[in-house]
């Protein structure tokens, strides 16, 4: 089938982009990139360097001198790829709290967007690739063949991480978060990332509150068909 050859999945935190994205990229057979996951490295570097997170300029060039590495995952460990930094395997040292907590004011500055979507752009020059984010449709790949664009209400986006949170830290750990402290996390990110997740004019929006994974990917799977 000649689908399409660059599928773009956006959407604010908690909408499923991840699990759709990645379920998608296996049954097409395409390579699945996590933008997140590339912010989010970039930020467990500054705080290892600390390098204040203020500061636009540095950390944009701390961007051009880090080489972030996604590839496909090398441990059996529920991980969805394997992310590494100047060698070091920091796949799970990326979704700590305090990496979540710091991502949002990171990714906001300009000299850090400018290195992170001409990689991105690197990344899926060749096609055959999903891509999930919060601006890959609008802003790196305005060009992409299909774009999807997921939603859910702020309760339901805030259930599905609590969910999440439950399998990595076990339900009686003292480190689970609360409901209401995933609730106000998802608030908070969601105002810092408004500004750079907007759906790309041509977008397809899905509304996935009272959708399983199934039928979300059904739904994208149709569109699939339709552009091929
Ligand atoms: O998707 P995930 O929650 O892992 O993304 C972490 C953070 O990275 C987001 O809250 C956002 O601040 C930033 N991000 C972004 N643009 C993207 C992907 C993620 O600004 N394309």
């Amino acid at each position: 089938m000649r689908g399409p050859q660059r599928i773009t999945i956006d959407g604010p935190a908690g909408a499923g982009k991840s699990t759709i994205g990645e379920q998608l990229a296996q049954k097409l057979g395409y390579i699945y990139i996590d933008t997140g996951a590339m912010y989010r490295a970039l930020t467990w570097l500054a705080l290892q360097e600390q390098v204040d997170i203020n500061d636009g300029p540095a950390l944009g060039r701390l961007a051009l001198s880090s080489e972030i590495v996604i590839s496909r995952p090398n441990i059996a460990d529920g991980r969805q790829y394997t992310v590494t930094l100047r060698g070091r395997d920091i796949t799970w040292d990326i979704r700590s709290a305090q990496v979540t907590r710091a991502v949002s004011p990171v990714s906001i500055h300009p000299e850090v967007r400018t290195v992170i979507r001409s990689r991105q752009r690197a990344m899926a020059q060749y096609g055959h690739v999903v891509m999930v984010g919060r601006d890959i449709g609008a802003v790196v790949l305005p060009d992409a063949e299909l774009k999807i664009y997921l939603t859910a209400s702020l309760e339901e986006r805030a259930r599905r991480r609590y969910a999440e949170l439950v399998v990595q830290f076990g339900q009686d750990n003292p480190a689970l978060p609360s409901m209401q402290q995933v609730v106000s996390d998802i608030q908070r990110r969601d105002s810092i990332d408004r500004e750079n997740m907007q759906p790309a004019p041509d977008a397809i929006i899905v509304d996935t509150d009272n959708l399983s994974i199934a039928q979300v990917l059904e739904i994208i799977c149709r569109h699939v068909e339709d552009k091929a």
